[in-house]
């Protein structure tokens, strides 16, 4: 990694750091190493790589790529979101407890309350927005605050440097999904934050074409855990699928321009119906932490959710609507609409889902490139 690319825009950084030109045939991009093992030269000499779940050359080159443009020392890619996250909970040990907010992704939410407890790692669900109730919830077995700052799916937002002062206080180690922003928008690293992942599969892969995930820290012990857990593990990223990244991931910033450019009009279109109970977006004004995200991010990020005002609404909406994909994920090209309640949150159970206001009536829309005047008058019309 050229340390002069630190000075570079993030745009040009995308595009120029840290990879730079195949040295072999002087290739623009990054070839794709479709190998398991490297030969060595004798018993005793080992070359750069040994092994593909150990390293893949391919697989470094996102993992660079990454740990530049997050500001981090050493990224790891990984075979989803899912396994970046529980790679990234494996470095702990049983009886090892995880301070948690409840408006979590789903997945995440169903591996720390039905898959680590029978390894003895635990959550306790907590309110991180309250940082003073938060500091009275850490006992001597908390080892670390887990943040997803803008929220999935209700845009919440955490005060992540207040959750810092507190966890360095207390010796805790912070993790936090930063995928929702991308390290365009938000780099928990330079707030603090010891571990970033990413679900590489929404906006940093960005085609809705390759599943993956990612994690970057600074920390050199947590550099060897995380080493250490995705070598032993093993749930490790492809090539093909990390020359997939590599690619997706040099049109970020124009695709998250554009994104977030019409999901502020789609926001305030939404706003203005009557059809609309509620809608969530950072990027509105009377959002209420829009000076905490604010302070934190530099943008607002492609996903808008709102609440029809009844049920009765949601099937003739759904019938009408034509641009979106009615899907999960989110962060590709394409407009994708999703229902939280029996997609992204089905490990959740109801009760909690009620409680957290990801009601039936609650859909999220991840805004796509699109034409915004065409989505909105998709939206016009099936709200009609
Ligand atoms: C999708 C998602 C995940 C899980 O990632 P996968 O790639 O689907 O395994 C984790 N966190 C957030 C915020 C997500 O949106």
């Amino acid at each position: 990694m050229s340390n002069e690319s630190k000075n570079l825009d993030f745009s040009t950084r995308l595009l120029h750091a840290p990879t730079g030109i195949d040295q072999l045939y002087g290739s623009l991009t990054v070839p794709i190493f479709q190998v398991s093992t490297y030969n060595q030269s004798a018993l005793d000499e080992q070359g750069e790589f040994e092994y593909s779940r150990s390293g893949n050359p391919t697989r470094q080159a996102v993992e660079e790529t990454i740990a530049n443009l997050e500001e981090g020392t050493a990224g790891f890619a990984f075979s989803s979101g899912m396994a970046a996250i529980s790679s990234v909970f494996s470095i702990f040990s049983s009886g090892d407890e995880i301070l948690i907010g409840r408006d979590i992704y789903g997945g995440t939410y169903r591996a720390l309350t039905e898959f680590f407890p029978r390894f003895g790692i635990r959550p306790r669900f907590t309110d991180l927005s309250n940082l003073e109730s938060l500091e009275k919830e850490i006992t001597p077995s908390t080892k670390a605050i887990y943040i997803e700052t803008p929220s999935n799916p209700l845009l919440g937002i955490t005060d992540i440097r207040g959750i810092v002062n507190i966890a360095k206080k207390h010796s805790l180690i912070t993790i936090a999904d930063n995928t929702f922003m991308t390290p365009y928008l938000q780099k928990p690293l330079t707030l603090g934050v010891d571990i970033v992942i990413h679900s590489a599969t929404k906006y940093i892969g960005g085609h809705s074409d390759v599943l993956a995930g990612l994690v970057i820290v600074k920390d050199e012990k947590l550099k060897k855990q995380i080493r250490f857990v995705q070598n032993a593990f093993g749930a490790v990223l492809g090539p093909q699928d990390s020359w997939l990244l590599l690619r997706g991931i040099r049109t970020l910033q124009v695709r998250l321009d554009r994104i977030q450019e019409s999901s502020l009009k789609i926001a305030r279109f939404l706003k203005e119906q009557p059809g609309i109970e509620e809608v969530y977006y950072p990027g509105l004004e009377d959002h209420p932490d829009y000076a905490l995200h604010h302070s934190q991010a530099t943008g607002d990020g492609g996903i808008v959710s709102f609440k029809l005002n009844s049920e009765e609404q949601i099937k003739p909406f759904l019938e009408k609507l034509h641009l979106p994909a009615l899907a999960v994920s989110l962060g590709g090209v394409e407009s994708i609409l999703s229902y939280p309640a029996t997609m992204s949150h089905a490990g959740m159970p109801k009760k909690v889902r009620e409680e957290l206001g990801i009601t039936d009536t609650l859909f999220r829309l991840s805004v796509g490139l699109e034409s915004p005047e065409d989505l909105i008058n998709d939206l016009r019309q099936a709200l009609s």
